[in-house]
């Protein structure tokens, strides 16, 4: 099975020794071209959403992207990958893919609770060691979305279809649950 990390800014190196480390093959999205290759499922990795949403449309990946997703390409979206996903972000101004129904909120825990570690229950999984770093939560999922997760009342895990969207980042520890869970949707 071949995994399309998305490779143009943020955290995938860790997304890629994961995947490898189940059995995965890895390729990067680095350019327009890249999208001609043949892969299973996509991950769209956590870093800056206004930065990869502007270098996707920069470098054309944008359109074809999306419409594999429309598709049904399995995909997995951490943190600002779930922003990129998401149909509406309360408080930024653009949304990008707008495929995931839900209303995100960026930056959702101030500049105090910047980043934190939480562990809770995520559906289908159990307990699961949760980083969050500058992240988003769901205020409101469409009908239809699964939730996966949540913390403090706050949604942070969602399933819709082919999209699995979290707020936090699965890579960074060393539960593979999460990327079990995309890899059988793959
Ligand atoms: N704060 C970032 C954004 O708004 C997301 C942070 C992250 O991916 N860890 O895109």
């Amino acid at each position: 099975m071949k995994i399309a990390v998305l490779a143009v800014q943020g955290a995938f190196l860790e997304h890629e020794k994961m995947l490898k480390s189940l059995g995965a093959e890895v390729m990067e999205l680095r350019k327009a071209e890249d999208l001609l290759g043949d892969f299973d499922g996509l991950v769209l990795p956590g870093g800056e959403s206004t930065v990869q949403g502007k270098l996707l449309r920069e470098l054309n990946m944008f359109d074809p992207l999306k419409r594999r997703i429309e598709e049904g390409m399995p995909v997995l979206a951490t943190c600002a990958g779930l922003i990129l996903l998401a149909e509406r972000i309360s408080n930024g101004g653009e949304r990008y893919f707008a495929t995931l129904p839900v209303t995100v909120r960026r930056n959702a825990y101030g500049r105090q609770l910047g980043s934190f570690f939480a562990e809770e229950a995520v559906k289908g999984i159990g307990r699961f060691p949760m980083e969050f770093i500058r992240a988003p939560y769901v205020e409101q999922a469409g009908e239809n979305v699964e939730v996966l997760g949540t913390v403090d009342g706050n949604i942070v895990a969602v399933r819709y279809q082919n999209q699995i969207g979290v707020a936090f980042h699965p890579e960074l520890t060393a539960h593979d649950g999460m990327h079990r869970k995309f890899l059988e949707m793959c």
